[in-house]
Protein backbone atom coordinates (compact mmCIF):
# COMPACT_ATOMS: atom_id res chain seq x y z
CA UNK A 1 0.00 0.00 0.00
CA UNK A 2 1.69 3.11 -1.06
CA UNK A 3 -0.48 6.05 0.47
CA UNK A 4 -2.19 5.64 4.17
CA UNK A 5 -3.27 8.52 6.01
CA UNK A 6 -3.39 8.50 10.19
CA UNK A 7 -6.42 9.33 11.81
CA UNK A 8 -5.99 11.56 15.03
CA UNK A 9 -6.82 10.77 18.91
CA UNK A 10 -10.66 12.43 18.37
CA UNK A 11 -11.14 9.01 16.68
CA UNK A 12 -10.96 7.08 20.03
CA UNK A 13 -12.13 3.88 19.56
CA UNK A 14 -9.73 3.54 16.78
CA UNK A 15 -7.00 5.89 16.91
CA UNK A 16 -3.93 3.96 15.92
CA UNK A 17 -5.30 2.45 12.93
CA UNK A 18 -3.90 2.87 9.71
CA UNK A 19 -6.58 3.46 7.46
CA UNK A 20 -5.97 3.56 3.33
CA UNK A 21 -6.80 6.35 0.82
CA UNK A 22 -9.17 4.25 -1.01
CA UNK A 23 -10.80 0.38 -1.01
CA UNK A 24 -12.88 -1.48 -2.97
CA UNK A 25 -15.90 -3.58 -1.81
CA UNK A 26 -19.54 -4.39 -3.18
CA UNK A 27 -22.62 -2.29 -3.40
CA UNK A 28 -24.96 -4.10 -1.04
CA UNK A 29 -27.81 -1.53 -1.61
CA UNK A 30 -28.70 1.95 -3.12
CA UNK A 31 -31.29 4.43 -3.30
CA UNK A 32 -31.37 7.62 -5.14
CA UNK A 33 -27.70 8.70 -5.12
CA UNK A 34 -26.53 7.08 -2.13
CA UNK A 35 -25.04 3.41 -2.06
CA UNK A 36 -23.93 1.30 0.86
CA UNK A 37 -20.37 -0.04 0.07
CA UNK A 38 -19.36 -3.45 2.15
CA UNK A 39 -15.42 -2.74 2.23
CA UNK A 40 -13.76 -5.80 1.28
CA UNK A 41 -10.30 -5.08 3.64
CA UNK A 42 -10.03 -3.14 6.42
CA UNK A 43 -10.99 -2.57 10.25
CA UNK A 44 -15.12 -2.35 9.44
CA UNK A 45 -14.85 -5.92 7.77
CA UNK A 46 -12.86 -8.11 9.82
CA UNK A 47 -15.61 -10.13 10.54
CA UNK A 48 -17.76 -10.86 7.83
CA UNK A 49 -21.37 -10.32 8.14
CA UNK A 50 -20.59 -7.82 10.94
CA UNK A 51 -18.79 -5.33 9.24
CA UNK A 52 -20.50 -2.04 8.91
CA UNK A 53 -21.20 -1.08 5.30
CA UNK A 54 -20.03 2.78 4.25
CA UNK A 55 -22.71 5.14 3.03
CA UNK A 56 -21.31 6.53 0.07
CA UNK A 57 -22.02 9.24 -2.96
CA UNK A 58 -21.18 8.84 -6.29
CA UNK A 59 -18.00 11.66 -7.45
CA UNK A 60 -18.81 14.34 -9.88
CA UNK A 61 -16.50 12.47 -12.50
CA UNK A 62 -18.74 9.45 -12.49
CA UNK A 63 -22.24 11.60 -12.66
CA UNK A 64 -20.66 13.53 -15.50
CA UNK A 65 -19.81 10.39 -17.36
CA UNK A 66 -23.12 8.92 -16.96
CA UNK A 67 -21.42 5.74 -15.06
CA UNK A 68 -24.13 3.89 -13.08
CA UNK A 69 -23.75 2.43 -9.83
CA UNK A 70 -25.24 -1.35 -8.86
CA UNK A 71 -26.04 -2.66 -6.47
CA UNK A 72 -23.41 -6.03 -7.04
CA UNK A 73 -20.93 -3.47 -8.05
CA UNK A 74 -17.39 -3.58 -7.32
CA UNK A 75 -16.67 -0.04 -6.54
CA UNK A 76 -13.59 1.90 -5.25
CA UNK A 77 -14.07 4.31 -2.99
CA UNK A 78 -12.38 6.97 -1.61
CA UNK A 79 -12.69 10.35 0.51
CA UNK A 80 -13.44 8.53 3.54
CA UNK A 81 -15.26 10.08 6.77
CA UNK A 82 -14.10 7.21 9.21
CA UNK A 83 -16.65 8.62 12.00
CA UNK A 84 -19.47 8.81 10.03
CA UNK A 85 -18.63 5.71 8.01
CA UNK A 86 -19.48 7.85 4.71
CA UNK A 87 -17.09 7.98 1.70
CA UNK A 88 -17.42 8.82 -2.26
CA UNK A 89 -17.76 5.93 -5.40
CA UNK A 90 -14.48 7.20 -7.58
CA UNK A 91 -14.59 3.91 -9.70
CA UNK A 92 -16.83 0.80 -10.87
CA UNK A 93 -15.18 -1.82 -12.18
CA UNK A 94 -16.52 -3.60 -15.40
CA UNK A 95 -19.31 -6.15 -14.82
CA UNK A 96 -19.52 -9.57 -15.38
CA UNK A 97 -23.25 -10.17 -15.51
CA UNK A 98 -26.04 -7.23 -15.36
CA UNK A 99 -29.81 -8.22 -14.40
CA UNK A 100 -32.15 -5.85 -15.12
CA UNK A 101 -35.14 -7.44 -13.07
CA UNK A 102 -34.01 -6.97 -10.11
CA UNK A 103 -31.35 -4.67 -11.14
CA UNK A 104 -27.94 -6.51 -9.71
CA UNK A 105 -24.69 -6.18 -11.38
CA UNK A 106 -21.92 -9.78 -11.06
CA UNK A 107 -25.09 -12.06 -10.28
CA UNK A 108 -22.99 -15.36 -10.26
CA UNK A 109 -26.38 -17.61 -10.46
CA UNK A 110 -30.07 -17.35 -9.76
CA UNK A 111 -31.12 -20.21 -7.58
CA UNK A 112 -34.50 -21.02 -8.49
CA UNK A 113 -36.74 -22.09 -5.96
CA UNK A 114 -40.31 -24.00 -6.09
CA UNK A 115 -42.06 -25.95 -3.80
CA UNK A 116 -42.80 -29.61 -4.61
CA UNK A 117 -46.48 -29.64 -2.81
CA UNK A 118 -48.15 -26.03 -1.56
CA UNK A 119 -48.55 -24.91 -4.41
CA UNK A 120 -48.53 -28.29 -6.04
CA UNK A 121 -45.60 -28.24 -8.69
CA UNK A 122 -47.12 -27.46 -11.95
CA UNK A 123 -44.87 -28.33 -14.91
CA UNK A 124 -44.93 -25.99 -17.34
CA UNK A 125 -44.61 -23.11 -14.61
CA UNK A 126 -41.55 -24.39 -13.62
CA UNK A 127 -40.68 -24.13 -17.35
CA UNK A 128 -41.62 -20.71 -17.69
CA UNK A 129 -39.44 -20.11 -14.81
CA UNK A 130 -36.75 -22.01 -15.57
CA UNK A 131 -36.41 -20.71 -19.32
CA UNK A 132 -36.35 -16.77 -17.88
CA UNK A 133 -34.02 -17.28 -15.63
CA UNK A 134 -31.84 -19.23 -18.23
CA UNK A 135 -32.41 -16.63 -20.91
CA UNK A 136 -29.99 -14.44 -18.50
CA UNK A 137 -27.12 -16.43 -19.27
CA UNK A 138 -26.52 -16.11 -15.66
CA UNK A 139 -26.36 -20.40 -14.37
CA UNK A 140 -29.07 -21.68 -13.33
CA UNK A 141 -29.41 -23.97 -9.69
CA UNK A 142 -32.70 -25.45 -9.06
CA UNK A 143 -34.26 -25.98 -5.26
CA UNK A 144 -37.39 -28.02 -5.04
CA UNK A 145 -38.58 -27.02 -1.69
CA UNK A 146 -40.90 -29.01 0.78
CA UNK A 147 -39.92 -32.51 0.24
CA UNK A 148 -41.35 -33.04 3.51
CA UNK A 149 -44.62 -33.14 1.92
CA UNK A 150 -44.35 -36.06 -0.03
CA UNK A 151 -42.70 -39.49 0.04
CA UNK A 152 -39.51 -40.55 -0.47
CA UNK A 153 -40.79 -42.18 -3.47
CA UNK A 154 -42.28 -39.11 -5.12
CA UNK A 155 -39.17 -36.77 -4.19
CA UNK A 156 -37.05 -39.56 -6.21
CA UNK A 157 -39.54 -39.42 -9.04
CA UNK A 158 -39.43 -35.88 -9.58
CA UNK A 159 -35.85 -35.97 -9.04
CA UNK A 160 -35.39 -38.45 -11.71
CA UNK A 161 -37.82 -36.34 -14.35
CA UNK A 162 -35.63 -32.94 -13.52
CA UNK A 163 -32.37 -34.72 -14.80
CA UNK A 164 -34.13 -35.71 -17.98
CA UNK A 165 -35.25 -32.47 -18.21
CA UNK A 166 -30.76 -31.22 -17.68
CA UNK A 167 -31.01 -30.30 -14.20
CA UNK A 168 -29.83 -31.52 -10.81
CA UNK A 169 -32.40 -30.45 -8.70
CA UNK A 170 -31.38 -29.81 -4.67
CA UNK A 171 -34.49 -31.40 -2.83
CA UNK A 172 -35.09 -29.68 0.19
CA UNK A 173 -37.16 -29.02 3.14
CA UNK A 174 -36.64 -25.40 5.25
CA UNK A 175 -38.71 -27.57 8.30
CA UNK A 176 -36.61 -29.97 8.55
CA UNK A 177 -33.47 -27.72 8.87
CA UNK A 178 -31.63 -29.69 6.36
CA UNK A 179 -30.20 -26.77 4.89
CA UNK A 180 -26.43 -27.07 5.50
CA UNK A 181 -25.72 -28.95 2.03
CA UNK A 182 -27.58 -25.54 0.54
CA UNK A 183 -25.33 -23.58 2.20
CA UNK A 184 -22.26 -24.53 0.44
CA UNK A 185 -24.31 -23.30 -3.14
CA UNK A 186 -23.46 -19.38 -1.84
CA UNK A 187 -20.09 -19.80 -0.63
CA UNK A 188 -17.92 -16.95 -2.44
CA UNK A 189 -21.18 -16.04 -4.88
CA UNK A 190 -23.65 -12.90 -5.35
CA UNK A 191 -27.05 -15.53 -5.83
CA UNK A 192 -30.23 -14.00 -6.92
CA UNK A 193 -33.23 -16.24 -5.37
CA UNK A 194 -36.17 -16.57 -8.24
CA UNK A 195 -39.30 -18.41 -7.56
CA UNK A 196 -43.21 -18.20 -7.49
CA UNK A 197 -44.61 -17.02 -4.20
CA UNK A 198 -45.00 -19.39 -1.61
CA UNK A 199 -42.56 -21.57 -1.94
CA UNK A 200 -40.16 -20.83 1.04
CA UNK A 201 -37.90 -18.04 -0.67
CA UNK A 202 -38.52 -15.98 2.21
CA UNK A 203 -38.22 -18.95 4.65
CA UNK A 204 -34.35 -19.33 3.04
CA UNK A 205 -33.42 -16.23 3.44
CA UNK A 206 -34.39 -15.75 7.24
CA UNK A 207 -32.80 -18.94 7.78
CA UNK A 208 -29.35 -17.66 6.18
CA UNK A 209 -29.29 -14.52 7.35
CA UNK A 210 -29.35 -14.13 11.68
CA UNK A 211 -32.85 -11.85 11.94
CA UNK A 212 -30.81 -8.95 13.04
CA UNK A 213 -29.29 -8.20 10.00
CA UNK A 214 -32.63 -8.19 7.89
CA UNK A 215 -33.66 -5.74 10.72
CA UNK A 216 -30.72 -3.91 10.88
CA UNK A 217 -29.63 -4.02 7.35
CA UNK A 218 -28.75 -1.12 5.02
CA UNK A 219 -32.20 -0.20 3.54
CA UNK A 220 -34.64 -1.30 5.97
CA UNK A 221 -32.61 -0.06 8.65
CA UNK A 222 -31.51 3.46 7.30
CA UNK A 223 -34.96 4.46 6.13
CA UNK A 224 -37.01 2.57 8.80
CA UNK A 225 -38.87 0.52 6.44
CA UNK A 226 -39.23 -2.54 6.03
CA UNK A 227 -37.28 -5.23 3.69
CA UNK A 228 -40.62 -6.47 2.02
CA UNK A 229 -41.88 -2.89 1.68
CA UNK A 230 -39.50 -1.41 -0.48
CA UNK A 231 -38.58 -2.22 -4.07
CA UNK A 232 -35.14 -1.88 -3.83
CA UNK A 233 -32.92 -4.82 -4.11
CA UNK A 234 -30.41 -5.32 -1.27
CA UNK A 235 -27.84 -7.96 -1.65
CA UNK A 236 -27.61 -9.47 2.16
CA UNK A 237 -24.38 -10.97 3.32
CA UNK A 238 -24.02 -14.55 4.79
CA UNK A 239 -21.45 -16.09 6.99
CA UNK A 240 -19.91 -17.79 4.06
CA UNK A 241 -18.85 -14.37 2.37
CA UNK A 242 -21.25 -15.24 -0.32
CA UNK A 243 -24.50 -12.31 -0.84
CA UNK A 244 -28.04 -13.28 -1.60
CA UNK A 245 -30.27 -11.07 -2.91
CA UNK A 246 -34.49 -11.68 -2.71
CA UNK A 247 -36.97 -10.83 -6.24
CA UNK A 248 -39.55 -8.91 -4.80
CA UNK A 249 -42.61 -8.48 -6.78
CA UNK A 250 -41.58 -11.37 -9.02
CA UNK A 251 -44.32 -12.53 -10.76
CA UNK A 252 -45.74 -14.93 -13.98
CA UNK A 253 -42.56 -14.43 -16.05
CA UNK A 254 -43.03 -12.86 -19.82
CA UNK A 255 -41.53 -14.69 -22.72
CA UNK A 256 -39.44 -11.58 -23.66
CA UNK A 257 -36.56 -13.93 -25.11
CA UNK A 258 -36.78 -14.01 -29.00
CA UNK A 259 -38.39 -17.15 -30.44
CA UNK A 260 -35.07 -17.84 -32.05
CA UNK A 261 -33.36 -17.88 -29.08
CA UNK A 262 -35.63 -19.59 -26.38
CA UNK A 263 -34.00 -23.29 -27.75
CA UNK A 264 -30.96 -21.97 -25.93
CA UNK A 265 -33.32 -21.72 -22.67
CA UNK A 266 -33.99 -25.62 -22.71
CA UNK A 267 -30.50 -28.04 -21.60
CA UNK A 268 -32.49 -30.83 -24.05
CA UNK A 269 -32.48 -28.62 -27.07
CA UNK A 270 -28.80 -27.44 -26.19
CA UNK A 271 -27.76 -31.22 -26.20
CA UNK A 272 -29.44 -32.33 -29.18
CA UNK A 273 -27.92 -29.39 -31.19
CA UNK A 274 -24.56 -30.15 -29.76
CA UNK A 275 -25.26 -33.64 -30.96
CA UNK A 276 -26.87 -33.12 -34.49
CA UNK A 277 -28.40 -29.73 -36.29
CA UNK A 278 -31.21 -28.54 -38.12
CA UNK A 279 -31.45 -27.86 -41.83
CA UNK A 280 -32.43 -24.73 -41.16
CA UNK A 281 -29.64 -22.89 -39.23
CA UNK A 282 -32.91 -20.50 -38.45
CA UNK A 283 -35.30 -23.46 -37.45
CA UNK A 284 -37.63 -22.63 -34.69
CA UNK A 285 -38.55 -26.47 -34.38
CA UNK A 286 -42.02 -26.59 -35.01
CA UNK A 287 -42.60 -28.26 -38.63
CA UNK A 288 -39.81 -27.41 -40.56
CA UNK A 289 -37.57 -30.40 -42.58
CA UNK A 290 -34.72 -31.95 -41.53
CA UNK A 291 -35.06 -30.71 -37.76
CA UNK A 292 -33.11 -32.08 -35.22
CA UNK A 293 -34.99 -30.74 -31.98
CA UNK A 294 -38.28 -32.12 -32.53
CA UNK A 295 -39.57 -35.12 -30.73
CA UNK A 296 -40.87 -36.77 -28.10
CA UNK A 297 -39.24 -35.87 -25.21
CA UNK A 298 -41.17 -34.34 -22.25
CA UNK A 299 -40.93 -30.73 -22.40
CA UNK A 300 -41.10 -30.63 -26.54
CA UNK A 301 -44.66 -29.62 -25.68
CA UNK A 302 -43.64 -26.77 -23.34
CA UNK A 303 -41.37 -25.41 -25.80
CA UNK A 304 -43.93 -25.33 -28.05
CA UNK A 305 -46.30 -23.78 -26.12
CA UNK A 306 -43.74 -21.06 -24.21
CA UNK A 307 -42.76 -20.37 -28.38
CA UNK A 308 -46.04 -19.53 -28.92
CA UNK A 309 -45.67 -17.07 -26.17
CA UNK A 310 -42.26 -15.86 -27.42
CA UNK A 311 -43.98 -15.01 -30.81
CA UNK A 312 -46.86 -13.26 -29.74
CA UNK A 313 -44.90 -10.75 -27.47
CA UNK A 314 -42.66 -10.30 -29.94
CA UNK A 315 -45.48 -9.43 -32.39
CA UNK A 316 -46.38 -6.93 -29.90
CA UNK A 317 -43.46 -5.36 -29.68
CA UNK A 318 -42.87 -5.16 -33.21
CA UNK A 319 -46.20 -3.28 -33.02
CA UNK A 320 -45.69 -1.17 -30.72
CA UNK A 321 -42.53 0.05 -32.49
CA UNK A 322 -44.30 0.73 -35.88
CA UNK A 323 -46.82 2.72 -33.83
CA UNK A 324 -44.30 4.95 -32.07
CA UNK A 325 -42.13 4.79 -35.05
CA UNK A 326 -43.82 4.49 -38.48
CA UNK A 327 -47.23 5.65 -38.23
CA UNK A 328 -48.45 7.97 -40.05
CA UNK A 329 -50.21 10.37 -38.11
CA UNK A 330 -53.06 12.59 -40.33
CA UNK A 331 -54.86 15.39 -39.22
CA UNK A 332 -58.32 15.17 -40.23
CA UNK A 333 -60.39 17.83 -41.81
CA UNK A 334 -62.11 18.33 -38.59
CA UNK A 335 -59.39 18.43 -36.58
CA UNK A 336 -59.58 14.83 -35.86
CA UNK A 337 -56.19 12.56 -35.46
CA UNK A 338 -56.02 9.72 -37.64
CA UNK A 339 -53.71 6.98 -37.46
CA UNK A 340 -52.74 5.06 -40.33
CA UNK A 341 -51.58 1.46 -39.50
CA UNK A 342 -48.74 0.41 -41.16
CA UNK A 343 -48.61 -3.15 -42.72
CA UNK A 344 -46.55 -6.08 -40.64
CA UNK A 345 -44.00 -8.45 -42.22
CA UNK A 346 -45.30 -11.74 -40.82
CA UNK A 347 -41.95 -13.55 -39.87
CA UNK A 348 -43.39 -16.16 -37.83
CA UNK A 349 -46.46 -17.33 -39.31
CA UNK A 350 -46.89 -20.66 -40.88
CA UNK A 351 -45.78 -21.43 -43.88
CA UNK A 352 -46.23 -23.97 -46.38
CA UNK A 353 -43.95 -27.11 -47.58
CA UNK A 354 -44.48 -25.26 -51.57
CA UNK A 355 -44.34 -22.05 -50.45
CA UNK A 356 -41.29 -22.89 -47.69
CA UNK A 357 -38.07 -21.82 -50.21
CA UNK A 358 -39.35 -18.63 -51.20
CA UNK A 359 -40.16 -17.49 -47.63
CA UNK A 360 -36.68 -18.34 -45.60
CA UNK A 361 -36.10 -15.08 -46.63
CA UNK A 362 -39.05 -13.77 -44.80
CA UNK A 363 -37.90 -16.05 -41.74
CA UNK A 364 -34.58 -15.17 -41.59
CA UNK A 365 -34.10 -13.32 -37.99
CA UNK A 366 -33.65 -9.86 -38.28
CA UNK A 367 -30.59 -8.76 -36.45
CA UNK A 368 -30.87 -5.49 -35.42
CA UNK A 369 -34.32 -6.48 -33.66
CA UNK A 370 -31.94 -8.83 -31.49
CA UNK A 371 -30.13 -5.79 -29.76
CA UNK A 372 -34.05 -4.06 -30.05
CA UNK A 373 -34.84 -6.79 -27.71
CA UNK A 374 -32.27 -6.95 -25.43
CA UNK A 375 -32.47 -3.35 -25.09
CA UNK A 376 -36.39 -3.77 -24.59
CA UNK A 377 -36.28 -6.61 -22.59
CA UNK A 378 -36.81 -4.76 -19.03
CA UNK A 379 -38.79 -7.58 -17.83
CA UNK A 380 -35.95 -10.29 -16.73
CA UNK A 381 -37.93 -10.85 -13.06
P1 LIG B 1 -42.11 -17.24 -0.27
O1 LIG B 1 -43.41 -16.61 -0.64
O2 LIG B 1 -41.52 -17.98 -1.43
O3 LIG B 1 -41.14 -16.31 0.35
O4 LIG B 1 -42.48 -18.38 0.79
P2 LIG B 1 -42.35 -18.36 2.39
O5 LIG B 1 -40.96 -18.48 2.81
O6 LIG B 1 -43.13 -17.21 2.89
O7 LIG B 1 -43.10 -19.72 2.74
C1 LIG B 1 -44.47 -19.96 2.47
C2 LIG B 1 -45.01 -20.97 3.48
O8 LIG B 1 -44.38 -22.24 3.27
C3 LIG B 1 -44.72 -20.58 4.91
O9 LIG B 1 -45.88 -20.88 5.67
C4 LIG B 1 -43.57 -21.47 5.31
O10 LIG B 1 -43.57 -21.77 6.69
C5 LIG B 1 -43.84 -22.72 4.51
N1 LIG B 1 -42.61 -23.48 4.22
C6 LIG B 1 -41.41 -23.01 3.83
N2 LIG B 1 -40.54 -24.02 3.65
C7 LIG B 1 -41.21 -25.15 3.92
C8 LIG B 1 -40.84 -26.54 3.89
O11 LIG B 1 -39.72 -26.95 3.58
N3 LIG B 1 -41.83 -27.44 4.20
C9 LIG B 1 -43.10 -27.05 4.53
N4 LIG B 1 -43.98 -28.00 4.82
N5 LIG B 1 -43.46 -25.74 4.56
C10 LIG B 1 -42.53 -24.81 4.26
ZN1 LIG C 1 -35.08 -27.59 -35.56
Amino acid sequence: MSEVVRHGEHDSAQSSAVRPLSAWGVVTAGQANYYWVRLDTGEFSTQPGSAQPILCTRRARLKKLGQQVLVGDRVQVEEFDWQDHRGAIAAVAPRKTALDRPPVANVDQILLMFALEQPTLDPLQLSRFLVKSESTGIPVSLCLNKRDLLTDAEVLDWQRRLQAWGYEPLMTSLIKADQLEMRRQFQNRITVVAGPSGVGKSSLINCLIPQEDVRTSAVSGKLGRGRHTTRHVELFELSETGFIADTPGFNQPDMTCPPEALGHCFPEIRTRLTEGHCQFSNCLHRDEPGCAVRGSWERYAHYLALLEDAIQHQQSLGQRRDMETAEKVKIGEAGQVQHEPKLEAKKYRRVSRRSRNQNLQELRYDLSDVADLERLDDELF
